[in-house]
């Protein structure tokens, strides 16, 4: 069997090593699922419920040792991955509830002489590829609602961060029925391909980039899989003039550099107006600025952490040295001596068609713009291929109104960004940020098929 090495990337030392699955592991887990299957289906909701309760309370109580194995080896702050247990746990709490909740229609005689019923019905085998960005709780995303509604899955972390996935598995070793939930570890190829194309797997699950879920969905369609894509994004912030410069300013703080931008979500494009865009730059710069930046082990005050690998820092620098004439005010260029940073970044004078507007950076790098007009502003927001969320900034309810009807994104905030966010409402995207919602009740529904059974009265 070979390995894979796991680094800590505010270090580049290795930290673990963990085995790169073959397609034939793979279908030896496919195997293991299939065998505990039926039994799984014969649990009623309540156990179904009780097993998540019980992941829940997993991973609260070991949410500190989980956080710090987040931060070691996604080099993210523990202010950062200490946020993200409580979140987890919440999530997993959610879908305990949601469980016992599944709807459908009433049964009815909807046909003269016949009473129609409605079962909502799991898959069977699902699977779930998650990202290296939050890895434990993207994760939580699809074993949540995956188990929840019935079905037994098999779940593998992106090969830079399979540990806090690894450790919370072995922590609720005791309470997983044989089978019922899974983690292999590998490369996308072949371990991740293998999922995909198992014919004995009805679902898979990505969260990912773009690429990957163009390809995913090709290589599912010839088992006519299902597939949920939650992809990559290019959120802008819409900032109009009568919005406050300073709490938009601590707003960016969070949202453009947050787990080093690292964020599908990321407020990675402000869209400012003519009045605002001065005292806006003017409150944004020292904030930005003032961003303590280091390795998480150095202590609890450093706010953004490194990139998650070498080829990530080559890219999102890549961005900056190809945006020719745009000025960078703040950052832009690598911290410190070792490990994978990049300065918390600030680029102004960009053009719409510009590369760095258009596509997703991923990294701490936050592009400001002018715009003439609300009408020029709403279109520069909807002109990209990504809609996964959007904020809009504004004291005028009517302006908010307008904006979160004609932006075409998941997601829309007011006067806030990335932090609303709740177990109760769905995470998903428009466009090329894919399809199939994360979190909520809808999310349980991608997880279920529906049944129509007719039964003749006479
Ligand atoms: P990635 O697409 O490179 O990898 C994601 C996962 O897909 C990994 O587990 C990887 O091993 C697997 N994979 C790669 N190729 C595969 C293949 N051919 N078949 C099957 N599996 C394969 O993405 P990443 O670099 O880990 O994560 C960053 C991306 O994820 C960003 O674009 C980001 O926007 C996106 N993201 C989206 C959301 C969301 O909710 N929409 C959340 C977090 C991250």
């Amino acid at each position: 069997m070979s390995a894979l090495d796991v680094v800590n990337p505010a270090t580049a030392e290795t930290i673990a090593s963990v085995p790169n699955m073959s397609a034939e592991e793979v279908d030896e887990a496919v195997a293991r699922a299939k065998k505990a299957l039926p039994a799984w289906l014969d649990a009623t909701p309540k156990e179904r419920s009780e097993l998540l309760y019980r992941l829940a309370q997993i991973l609260e109580d070991n949410a500190e040792e989980l956080a710090q194995i987040e931060s070691r080896n996604v080099g993210k702050p523990l202010m950062v991955s200490r946020d993200e247990m409580p979140f987890s746990a919440d999530n997993l709490r959610f879908f305990a509830g949601a469980a016992r909740n599944l709807e459908g229609k009433s049964a009815g005689e909807y046909i003269k002489g016949y009473t129609s019923l409605i079962r909502r019905e799991p898959i069977g085998i699902v699977a779930g590829i998650c990202p290296w960005n939050y890895p434990l709780m993207m994760a939580v995303w699809k074993l949540g609602p995956g188990l929840a509604a019935g079905n037994v899955q098999i779940l593998k972390p992106a090969e830079q961060t399979p540990l806090s996935l690894l450790r919370f598995v072995e922590l609720a070793r005791d309470v997983i029925p044989e089978g019922v939930l899974q983690v292999v570890t590998g490369d996308g190829v072949p371990a991740g391909q293998r999922l995909v194309e198992h014919p004995d797997i009805g679902l898979v699950s990505l969260t990912g980039d773009v690429a990957t879920g163009k390809l995913i969905a090709a290589n599912a369609a010839p088992t006519l899989k299902r597939v949920h894509l939650e992809l990559g994004g290019k959120a802008p912030m819409v900032v109009f003039d009568d919005a406050d410069p300073e709490a938009v300013a601590e707003g960016i703080k969070i949202a453009g550099y947050w787990n080093s931008g690292q964020d599908c979500t990321a407020g990675s494009r402000v869209l400012a107006g003519p009045k605002v865009y001065d005292a806006l730059l003017e409150h944004l710069v020292p904030v930005v600025e003032a961003i303590k930046v280091g390795d998480p082990a150095d202590g609890d005050d450093v706010e953004m952490g490194p990139l998650i690998t070498r080829e990530q820092q080559e890219r999102v620098l890549g961005f900056l040295e190809r945006a020719n004439g745009a000025s960078i005010v703040v950052g832009g260029a690598t911290h410190g001596e070792r490990g994978w940073f990049v300065q918390p970044t600030i680029v102004t004078n960009v053009g719409q068609e510009d590369e760095i507007v258009q596509k997703e950076v991923f990294g701490p790098v936050v592009t400001v713009q002018r715009f003439a007009d609300d009408d020029e502003a709403i279109r520069w927001a909807n002109d990209v291929p990504y809609g996964l969320a959007a904020s809009v900034w504004t004291s005028d309810v009517a302006r908010a109104l307008n904006a979160v009807r004609k932006l075409q994104f998941g997601t829309v905030w007011v006067n806030d960004h990335l932090l609303p966010i709740t177990s109760e409402m769905p995470h998903g995207g428009y466009k090329s940020s894919g399809y199939g919602k994360d979190m909520s009740a809808y999310s349980m529904e991608e997880y279920t098929q529906i049944k129509h059974a007719a039964f003749k009265l006479s």
